[in-house]
């Protein structure tokens, strides 16, 4: 086996129909800078799912195997740590330039694993570089702080040290973008880590981490295992690891949280989501209508910010009339096809699952606008397609609502003012994102001070923040105090450690003093 091998096969099963029947490859676990074989029996498929076609296997690690990685990692960390910030920085210089390099075969391989559109792949990739280039940056990034003279002669300051070996869990649905919120933040500031991705779609992160070993990361400062539950518990168990990342659902997400806390360590969970778009009746008609259909429909609304609900403030018939307009010339296709608007949604049981809740929708009461469940694609009759769906008079009580559908499907209410439309939306549990589109910037404003969540879109559906900002879902999206990258990123990963400092001539003979010192 060798990595480049792994990543050519995986990067061409889009076309080759050979390669989709016979042996798929097995992916290596990474440990300690080589790319090991797993010795488990036990292995899981990775689909295509536009054809079903197994694109290969991943291994349900054994517990030593796991163990070794961990081994790696921590003794990695001393030398690693020590190493210069302007080196570690270089590392991150090189792995952006070399991400470029293979951003095709990056967005190839997600397209075929994880089934969205190249372009859409291309974007996945993209918003990953962006923090590996803010990575870069590092050494100002992680400075300390300084205070002089804070008593006579005495100084005090404080240093921002890696916490040692940090781990990351990741969801299936941003294959390159998620691990890139991780992996390089937490390296660059000094830590080793141990990367678990998604059981659905490893080859991703098996590329990038082929890019860290080429642009110069030494072995066992990243490293990589498969699997799924097990896996993770041992991750959250590990007396060597000191921090959790985690991307994914609220199911494992709470899980997570709860297991790897009462272990001591530092986990920050982001979670499910159920974004809400408010339109106000003065909002631009075409760039709302555009924004709506882009960021409800867009990735097969497999996004966490997807913008899965909208509230019309006012008479929604209008609106919905055009929203469908607009919803039905999307192109359903492969991922591959060049005039794919979505792809599949990831699996047959999350097509199931989707299907079931709008179905669920139509019986509580909901208006079916648009229903894309029976559609076929030509020459990809086994894909788990579902093509753009639009539920009206949907209300806060109906299951379609209260659930994350994850799945094409836009969700229509209706509110009489902005207070009303608001309340809605501060009800829900999730607290992801919100937009608001509207011409008045008393409503914006309004809307940004009192809506309850972490991420404000005003005019902008999917409103992501790039890296220098910090990712900032709140409620139940969120677990944990210091979010993903930014400031709070690097905080996340490292530790302070504040010094006082005394350089004086001692004045002579005066005497000991057991009371609390002070600088009266
Ligand atoms: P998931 O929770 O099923 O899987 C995420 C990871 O957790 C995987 O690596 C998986 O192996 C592991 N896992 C799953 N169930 C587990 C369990 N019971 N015990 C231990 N480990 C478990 O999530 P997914 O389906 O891959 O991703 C979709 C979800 O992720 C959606 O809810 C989406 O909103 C969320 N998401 C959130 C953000 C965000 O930043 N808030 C970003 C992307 C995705």
């Amino acid at each position: 086996f060798t990595p480049q091998i792994f990543a050519l096969n995986i990067s061409t099963t889009a076309t080759d129909q050979s390669l989709r029947h016979s042996d798929p490859p097995r992916v290596p676990n990474l440990i300690g800078g080589s790319f090991v074989n797993s010795q488990s029996s036990e292995f899981i498929d990775v689909i295509n799912p536009a054809t079903q076609q197994v694109v290969s296997q991943i291994p349900l690690t054994k517990n030593e195997e796991f163990q070794a990685a961990v081994s790696a990692a921590k003794q990695a960390f001393p030398s690693w740590r020590n190493t210069p910030i302007t080196t570690r920085q270089r590392v991150m210089l090189k792995l952006q330039q070399l991400i470029r390099r293979d951003m095709d075969k990056l967005a190839m391989n997600i397209t075929t694993e994880q089934g969205k559109t190249l372009k859409d792949a291309q974007g996945d990739v993209f918003r990953g570089l962006e923090v590996v280039e803010h990575a870069c940056g590092m050494a100002s990034l992680q400075m300390g702080e300084f205070l002089s003279n804070v008593s006579h002669g005495v100084d005090t300051y404080s240093v921002r040290e890696p916490l040692g070996v940090c781990a990351g869990i990741c969801p299936f649905n941003f294959p390159a973008m998620i691990p890139l919120w991780m992996f390089p933040v937490a390296v660059t500031s000094g830590n080793t880590f141990v990367l678990k991705p998604s059981e659905k779609d490893p080859g991703a992160s098996m590329i990038l981490a082929e890019l860290a070993m080429e642009a110069g990361l030494p072995s066992g400062v990243l490293n990589v295992v498969h699997g799924t539950n097990d896996i993770v518990n041992a991750i959250c168990d590990d007396e060597d690891i000191k921090a959790i990342s985690f991307v994914g659902s609220n199911t494992a997400g709470m899980h997570i949280y709860a297991r790897a806390s009462a272990t001591g360590k530092r986990v920050q969970s982001n979670m499910g989501a159920k974004n809400h778009g408010i339109v106000m009746p003065d909002a631009s008609h075409d760039a709302t209508l555009n924004a709506l259909v882009a960021a409800g429909f867009g990735a097969a609304g497999q996004r966490c910010m997807a913008l899965s609900t909208v509230v019309f403030v006012g008479d929604p018939k209008e609106w919905e009339i055009e929203l469908v307009k607009r919803a039905k010339s999307l192109k359903v296709n492969a991922g591959t096809e060049p005039d794919a608007d979505l792809g599949p949604v990831i699996s047959k049981q999350a097509k199931e699952r989707v299907c079931r809740l709008i179905q669920s929708g139509v019986e509580s009461g909901a208006r079916l606008l648009l229903d894309g469940r029976d559609i076929v694609v030509p020459g990809y009759e086994q894909g788990n397609f579902v093509g753009p769906t639009i539920l009206s008079g949907v209300t806060e009580d109906m299951e379609c609502y209260k659930e994350e559908i994850f799945g094409p499907v836009l969700l229509c209410m209706q509110a009489d003012s902005l207070e009303e439309a608001i309340k809605i939306v501060n009800r829900n549990k999730y607290g992801n994102g919100a937009a608001i589109f509207t011409s008045s910037g008393v409503a914006a404003r309004k809307f940004q001070t009192d809506i309850e969540a972490g991420q404000v879109g005003i005019n902008v559906p999917i409103p992501v923040p790039l890296p220098f900002f910090s990712f900032t879902g709140s409620k139940a999206s969120f677990a944990g105090d210091l979010n993903f990258y930014g400031k709070a990123g690097v905080n996340f990963y490292t530790q302070i450690k504040t010094v006082t400092q005394q350089w004086k001539d001692l004045p002579g003979g005066s005497g000991v003093s057991l009371a609390m010192p002070t600088s009266q």
